[in-house]
């Protein structure tokens, strides 16, 4: 496919801009441009047409299956894009008055309401604009409180070795030193190891739960207890809360601080770029940190990782989705997300995909392919690609890290019996050609729009910047 500017041709146009109401102003020489600046020229129809072939490469949940895990890629209500294009939402201005601001203001209200009722926590905001971004504004509200106490010593925060990498990330961004918490046999937090960790200079624990490899555990008020007795604070990382919104909430768990992902359970596109929004919520206690409280730092600034309130039009997504669905819509959602993934599981299972781990799952579940890597060769990697032929976007691979040959399938509450089923039938059939040609699967994928990258020269020589041919 030729990039749009090997497509200009000079004297083609497709804007057709109004005529100006005020009269022209020349820019001061010194600061116009010397030369015409060097943009594509094309008609209407072979820009639409550029756009749509580009469209037409790319794979999404309206084109087909995408259990990409930990990503929760579920199919996002159109509903809840209208309501964010809506102008009295696109049009506001952040330093707009009180009173000719009051719809917005209420939706961050609403919203707030909704989500702290939904993880169990006291107040919320939406200021960061990721996951990460979230961690990292949670990780700040748990260094003020221990500082404002002066409790000076507590450097490390505890993270389980199935956790999210962003979560040592993050806590490494806060300035605190990360202890991995390795998981027991059935891929769960290891209370020995936990109690051996927590101690006096524990400022906090990371947790998700149900965890990466789609399991809850069990022990979790164990868990939170073991970290307040020590005097750490516990953080709940919600990035995805497909699996329990509705049935179970952080607070509730034992946590003090939370961030969710509107941008995977709460009905925004996730995994083009687009904006995020990664709000967190903090028990009472520490509600006194949150941007735009009374100043409870002693002086300080309260806690603030970004203007406003965010990617306001997400919070409104967001929130139209929770109205949409309802108290029971919510619920309805997870507990078809769980029995989704448990369909699947099953279904992988019994045609021969071993599990990582053999339990009921929650939102998606972890196949470990270390048998076949060692028996065949044929690794994650090359069933993933093989999977591009079936015309549907590959599980998560090699994550978590505790796992071998990982590959991850979050199918969503958002497919059919049917869809999952088809799905089901294309990994059966990569597995048998596994196990018949190894050696082709190498190769593969086949039929699609570029076959298999080379990705340690992408990774480490990317090309990043587009060389026009001179003229
Ligand atoms: C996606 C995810 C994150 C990070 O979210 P971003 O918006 O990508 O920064 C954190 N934790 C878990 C468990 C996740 O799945």
């Amino acid at each position: 496919m030729k990039l749009i500017f090997e497509q200009s041709h000079p004297g083609h146009r497709s804007h057709f801009l109004p005529a100006s109401d005020v009269p022209a102003a020349a820019l001061p020489e010194d600061l116009a441009r010397a030369s015409a600046l060097d943009l594509p020229e094309l008609t209407e129809s072979e820009l639409a047409r550029h756009y749509e072939a580009l469209a037409q490469q790319v794979h999404g949940v309206n084109k087909g299956f995408y259990p990409l895990g930990s990503c929760t890629m579920k199919y996002n209500p159109r509903i809840d894009e209208d309501a964010a294009a809506l102008p009295g939402f696109t049009g506001v201005h952040p330093l707009q008055s009180e009173t000719t601001s009051r719809g917005c203001r209420e939706v961050l209200r609403q919203a707030e309401e909704r989500l702290t009722a939904v993880t169990g926590m006291d107040r919320m905001t939406f200021q960061p604009a990721a996951g990460a971004h979230g961690e990292y504004m949670g990780l700040l509200l748990i260094k003020a409180y221990h500082e404002r106490r002066g409790d000076k010593n507590r450097t490390k925060v505890l993270v389980p070795d199935s956790a999210h990498g962003t979560n040592p990330a993050s806590a490494a961004m806060c300035g605190y030193q990360v202890v991995s918490i390795p998981s027991d046999a059935n891929g769960l937090v290891d209370l020995e190891k936990l109690r051996e960790a927590a101690g006096p200079d524990t400022a906090a624990l990371m947790l998700t739960n149900p965890n990466t490899v789609g399991l809850f555990d069990p022990n979790i008020l164990e868990i939170t207890r073991i970290v307040h007795q020590a005097g750490g604070l516990c953080y709940y990382d919600g990035a995805n809360l497909n699996a329990i919104m509705g049935w179970a909430r952080p607070g509730d768990m034992g946590f003090d601080v939370v961030h969710l992902n509107l941008h995977k359970t709460f009905a925004t596109p996730h995994g083009g770029g687009g904006p995020g929004s990664g709000p967190v919520g903090c028990k009472a206690f520490l509600a006194g940190f949150l941007p735009g409280s009374a100043l409870a730092t002693g002086g300080e600034a309260p806690c603030q990782v970004r203007a406003f309130h965010g990617n306001f039009l997400v919070v409104v997504k967001a929130l139209a989705y929770l109205d949409t669905l309802g108290g029971e819509g919510i619920r309805e959602a997870a507990a078809q997300a769980v029995l989704n993934a448990n369909y699947l599981m099953h279904l992988l299972r019994d045609g021969g995909y071993p599990m990582a781990f053999d339990h009921t799952c929650m939102h998606e579940f972890v196949i470990t392919l270390e048998k076949l890597k060692h028996e065949k060769d044929v690794s994650a990697l090359d069933v993933a690609k093989a999977l591009l032929d079936h015309g549907m976007h590959p599980p998560t691979m090699y994550f978590p890290l505790i796992v071998h040959e990982a590959l991850m399938v979050e199918p969503t509450e958002t497919e059919s019996k049917e869809s999952l089923e088809a799905a089901a039938e294309s990994y059966l059939e990569v597995l048998a050609e596994a196990n018949e040609n190894p050696a082709d699967m190498h190769s593969r994928p086949l039929h699609t729009y570029v076959r298999r990258l080379d990705e340690v020269t992408a990774a480490r020589s990317p090309i990043v910047k587009y060389e026009a041919p001179s003229a």
